[in-house]
């Protein structure tokens, strides 16, 4: 059963939509869409749910709005995570401004609530504000803002050997010190990086009870 939703998944997301573009579909594609939304006018679900299986199966443009009735369909088969991929296929060709979009948000609510119990809401980031990065302690001095010279290795003095002997010399780069500021924060002890609170997202997903 597993492996069946799984197929499923795969052929809805290899689908060619209309994206919103003005089409004429194959007559295939109709014979399959409208015999799958007359399954489910008389309540036939499983009989939908093959129509729409085939409708996927085809190599031919289908409408936008049949992901959005493929996951209305998942959702009366009490199938609620391919329900919420249908939805959320929906948005991602039509975006807010599809006639189904308020719909479509709704059953994805509903379907979270029969699945999981909770709805999860995505939320702005606060610390990075949706930008996904912020300034972060320094990795690579772990926030003190120096390393040991990379010429000196940390010694203060260069050594040179010669036929007379070796000579010292007071390290050019750290002036003897050892020490430089580090390479990556030059000092500062941050550096841009993932923000931390949303790993880089740029968004908390917040879990809201269900009415
Ligand atoms: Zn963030
Ligand atoms: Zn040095
Ligand atoms: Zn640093």
């Amino acid at each position: 059963m597993k492996h069946l939703v799984l197929v499923i998944l795969f052929s809805i997301s290899c689908s060619v939509f209309a994206h919103n573009h003005q089409v004429q579909y194959d007559s295939l594609v109709e014979v399959y869409y409208t015999s799958a939304k007359k399954f489910m006018e008389t309540k036939q679900y499983d009989s939908a749910h093959a129509r729409f299986k085939e409708l996927f199966k085809l190599k031919s443009i289908i409408p936008d709005e049949a992901a959005y009735y493929y996951g209305l369909n998942q959702f009366y088969r009490a199938k609620y995570k391919p329900a919420q991929q249908g939805f959320e296929k929906y948005i991602r060709l039509r975006g807010d401004k599809g006639a189904l979009f308020d719909s479509s948000v709704y059953y994805i609510a509903r379907s979270q609530c029969y699945e999981k119990g909770y709805v999860e809401e995505k939320q702005e980031c606060t610390l990075c504000h949706g930008t996904s990065h912020s300034k972060i302690k320094c990795l690579k001095c772990k926030g003190v803002g120096k390393e040991y010279c990379s010429i000196c290795s940390g010694s203060g003095v260069i050594i040179s050997r010669g036929n007379m002997g070796d000579s010292y010399q007071k390290c050019y780069k750290c002036e003897g010190t050892g020490i430089t500021l580090c390479s990556v924060c030059n000092g500062t002890t941050f550096q841009d990086g993932d923000c931390p609170q949303c790993k880089g997202k740029g968004f908390v997903l917040v879990r809201k009870e269900c009415k």
